[in-house]
């Protein structure tokens, strides 16, 4: 019997993939037998990744890519191809914040923010859309947030990036679905990396009312990103496009 879920000679990019969320996802990928490039910027940090995945019994190259610079996205997808001759899922993970009031943002600061988030995301899935395309299949996966649902009063520019992920992905989701290219997106609720752990140093009493505010009673970890993110890469999602799937706990489900 054939497992739906089953990734064996399929090829991921996972941007952001040296950390954090992207790691989490990453070994994900590569425990269902995909193999991965880890696109980061800190070369020491891709290694590292490569390095775990490879001790675990995966397959990962390291990529050095900036996904704000449309030059450096092209040889990530290059590099991928000339390594593994076919790339079949794109995680469009990249992502910073940087929080504060709306009126103390100066305009550098919200590009910066706008530019790596959603256009970023913008160029990764465009640079993997020939192949995909070529092929007739691919799985693009983008990154959310709870801020794609609701405000924050220090996150302007990210809350605007990430609802603005989710409609770039209904859009790319209903261009591409007659090629049998399906978009979707994961929102994570709150999850302990390091862009959290910046926040909860920042404003503390806020991050502990998360953890009594998400109906699991806990933060997330990187690997609860996993399941989802194998599931909406494998042939177990051939259906399932233009969506937003939370994995929060709960968070978004309570009043
Ligand atoms: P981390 O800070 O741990 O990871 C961010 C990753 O993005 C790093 O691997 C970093 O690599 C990479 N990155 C940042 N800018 C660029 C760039 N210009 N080009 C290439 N790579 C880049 O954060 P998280 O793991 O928490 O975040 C991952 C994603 O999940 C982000 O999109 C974030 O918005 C989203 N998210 C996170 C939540 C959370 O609670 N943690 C909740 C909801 C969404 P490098 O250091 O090498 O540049």
């Amino acid at each position: 019997m054939s497992n739906p879920f089953d990734l064996t000679g399929q090829v991921a990019i996972v941007t952001g993939g040296n950390g954090g969320i992207g790691l989490g996802i990453a070994k994900g990928l590569a425990g269902a037998g995909a193999s991965v490039a880890i696109a980061g910027r800190d070369a020491a940090k891709n290694a590292s990744a490569v390095a775990g995945i490879e001790a675990a019994g995966g397959t990962a190259i390291p990529l050095e890519v900036d996904v704000v610079d449309e030059g450096s996205v092209a040889a990530m997808t290059a590099a991928t191809l000339d390594r593994f001759g076919r790339i079949d899922i794109l995680v469009a993970n990249a992502g910073i914040n940087n929080r504060k009031p709306p009126e103390d943002y100066t305009l550098a600061e919200w590009r910066e923010i706008i530019d790596i988030n959603l256009t970023g995301t913008f160029v990764c899935a465009t640079a993997v859309h020939p192949a995909f395309r070529e092929a007739g299949h691919g799985k693009i996966i983008t990154i959310g947030s709870m801020l794609s649902l609701f405000g924050g009063a220090i996150a302007g520019p990210y809350s605007a990036s990430k609802g603005g992920v989710v409609q770039l992905t209904k859009s790319l989701a209903v261009a591409w679905a007659p090629h049998g290219i399906q978009v979707n997106s994961i929102l994570p609720g709150f999850i302990d990396t390091d862009l959290t752990r910046a926040g909860r140093i920042k404003t503390p009493e806020m991050f502990a009312r998360i953890e009594s505010d998400t109906p699991a009673g806990r933060w997330g970890i990187p690997d609860d990103l996993a399941g989802l993110a194998v599931f909406l890469a494998s042939s177990a999602s051939d259906f399932v496009t233009g969506t937003a799937i939370p994995v929060d706990g709960g968070y978004s489900a309570q009043m």
